[in-house]
């Protein structure tokens, strides 16, 4: 296939802000773009050039968004694999259905990530009576993850005994499940890749994260922020996992770092992720630039950090700071502080766990980089980090 160059349509299926995101990369690239969305106020949609609201089944809503589009992504990990699927029998798609098939359902991830010589956490898969039977004491306390349909934190429940256990997979209406050994954490990091159709490979590089209750909460990315060793480890690890999938697109894994130095790979997203978006403001290269590069078969180039970056997810949380009032973040004061990158999706209500918004902070070293992302957690009520 030969580039899709500027003017070109580019789709995307979903409209949140990862959809938003790479909308504004292609854009700003001199491409037209396409949603589909079934949200009439969607985040990607308010600022597509199209918007088709429709499900994403809808066999109508899918032949208008292949009507409009060069070329299709999805931004949403997920959509429905048979809708990719159907897309592709029109226009190229990337990534493709089985890969994301895969990256929906955490027995099949993790049995990828076996074949790719990757530990991820002991685990047992969990569809039946038998199965929750033969669980082995090993794995307790541990944390039961329905198989499919999960983000951040949803879908999981901490079990401490087979009781427990019991009564989270019955909660769980006897979904198919993995229950992971629950591990002790020294941190937590993930590598963005991108890979084109002709196998060629970059990736940003490695960002520590920090999770508070289930949700992505800072990413850090500065030399040293994670030992290299380990960091080289996650690159080669993540580079195998896309291969083994001949992936076509971003990918992003993130892994587990334990404190005796082994690395396990935890989950992978077939999309840009949360961790990589201080890369539109630290980087030569965003991860959503590369998502549009290997969509339309533009030449890849090694991303280069010129910044160290913190950023902080902006929760609906902060919208509630003062008891019983909805009040709009001190957006002025943070906005004061040099280096600091303002992103808000534009949803249209604030939600405690909703994600409205990024900051990302740049600046010349990690200290001052550091500090000035301390004063915006303080001024915005993040707990310091
Ligand atoms: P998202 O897709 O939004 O990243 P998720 O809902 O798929 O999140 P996971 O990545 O599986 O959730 O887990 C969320 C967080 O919970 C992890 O980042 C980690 O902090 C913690 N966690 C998950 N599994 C384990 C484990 N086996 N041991 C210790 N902590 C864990
Ligand atoms: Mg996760």
């Amino acid at each position: 296939m030969s580039p899709l160059l500027p003017g070109a349509t580019l789709g995307v299926m979903g409209g949140g802000q990862l959809g938003r995101m790479f909308v504004h990369a292609a854009q700003r690239m001199g491409y037209f773009t396409a949603v589909l969305d079934p949200d009439d106020s969607s985040p990607a949609g308010r600022v597509s050039h199209h918007h088709v609201r429709a499900d994403y089944l809808d066999e109508i809503g899918l032949a208008r968004l292949s009507g409009y589009s060069d070329a299709i992504t999805t931004e949403f990990e997920n959509v429905p694999a048979g809708a990719l699927a159907r897309l592709a029998e029109h226009r190229p798609v990337a990534p493709g259905a089985a890969a994301v098939a895969i990256a929906q359902d955490r027995a099949q991830e993790k049995a990828h990530f076996a074949r790719c010589g990757v530990a991820c956490a002991p685990h047992a898969v969990i569809a039946s009576e038998e199965d929750l039977a033969g669980v082995g004491d090993e794995l307790l306390p541990g944390i039961l993850k329905t198989s499919r349909l999960g983000y951040d934190g949803k879908g999981q429940a901490r079990v401490a005994s087979r009781d427990e256990l019991r009564a989270a997979w019955e909660g769980m209406k006897r979904a198919d499940c993995v229950l992971e050994k629950m591990l002790p954490l020294a941190f937590e990091c993930s590598v963005v890749v991108a890979r084109g159709r002709d196998g060629a490979m970059v990736n940003l590089p490695v960002q520590r994260n920090l999770h508070r209750e289930g949700i992505l909460a800072v990413t850090e990315v500065h030399e040293g922020c994670v030992a290299p060793a380990q960091a080289r480890r996650a690159v080669e690890a993540t580079r195998a996992i896309a291969q083994g999938l001949d992936y076509v697109g971003v990918l992003c894994v993130e892994f587990f770092g334990l404190a005796d130095g082994a690395l396990v790979v935890n989950e992978m997203a077939p999309r840009p992720h949360n961790s990589g978006h201080w890369s539109i403001e630290g980087a030569d290269v965003s991860q959503f630039e590369l998502q549009v590069r290997t969509l339309a078969g533009l030449p890849l180039v090694q991303p280069r950090q010129h910044s160290p970056a913190v950023m902080l997810n902006l929760l609906g949380d902060l919208w509630f700071r003062e008891a019983g009032r909805e009040a709009a973040p001190d957006w002025a004061g943070v906005l004061a502080l040099p280096g600091t990158h303002l992103h808000l999706y534009g949803k249209l209500s604030a939600r405690p766990g909703r994600k409205m918004g990024h900051l990302t902070v740049t600046g010349e070293n990690v200290n001052r980089v550091r500090a000035t992302a301390l004063q915006a957690a303080r001024l915005l009520g993040i707990a310091p980090f």
